[in-house]
């Protein structure tokens, strides 16, 4: 089993380079923005308060994240393994997961965090949001997930340190040039 977090700020390509390494890797992609679109779309009573706090740049409370998370692990049985995206975000999360993981005799293989300048990710979210029609991809909207981001997210790092599980990733060039550091890293631990 290759379990993988793929972690960085807003706009660091975590989507992109998920999708990458599930076809690669054949692994389940979790990315926790995309379930909670998907309950926006739906209309369901999580997505109408996802819809709120995300459009602010604000967080989903965590028992609730956890709850769905924990649902969505279920859904996978026979999966090869998972890719993170999104999740966790905060220490009681990353907290949580290895206790949900611990509970299926699983464990993170390893974090990858993907590390992109702040000028560069307001950058590129901004010209996302030209053609993404996410609520939260415009200029009030990121400098708040980039704060929060930086407040709440970046001390998840060291939770990771203390692990040896935290492999730092130059996340500017092509998506190839990332893509290819990705796999050094994977490869590296999963031999
Ligand atoms: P993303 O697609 O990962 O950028 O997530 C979009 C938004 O969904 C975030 O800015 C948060 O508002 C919310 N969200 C996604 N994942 C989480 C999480 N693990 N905890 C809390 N909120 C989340």
């Amino acid at each position: 089993m290759l379990n993988v977090v793929i972690f960085g700020a807003p706009g660091s390509g975590k989507g992109t380079q998920s999708e990458l390494i599930e076809k690669k890797y054949g692994l389940v992609h979790l990315s926790t923005g995309d379930i909670l679109r998907a309950e926006i779309a739906k209309g369901s009573e999580i997505g109408k308060l996802a819809d709120g706090l995300i459009s602010k740049g604000h967080f989903i409370p965590d028992d609730l994240m956890i709850r769905i998370l924990n649902a969505h692990l279920d859904m996978y049985p026979t999966a090869n393994g998972f890719i993170f995206d999104g999740f966790p975000r905060t220490l009681t999360q990353a907290e949580a997961l290895d206790t949900m993981l611990k509970n299926r005799n699983l464990k993170v293989s390893l974090m990858l965090n993907i590390d992109v300048d702040t000028n560069e990710l307001v950058k590129r979210l901004l010209n996302r949001g030209k053609t993404s029609g996410r609520s939260d991809d415009n200029l009030q909207t990121i400098h708040e997930r980039i704060q929060v981001y930086e407040t709440k997210t970046l001390p998840v790092i060291q939770f990771y340190d203390r692990q040896k599980k935290h492999h730092r990733i130059k996340g500017t060039g092509t998506m190839e040039e990332v893509f290819e550091r990705i796999c050094n890293e994977i490869d590296s631990v999963n031999r």
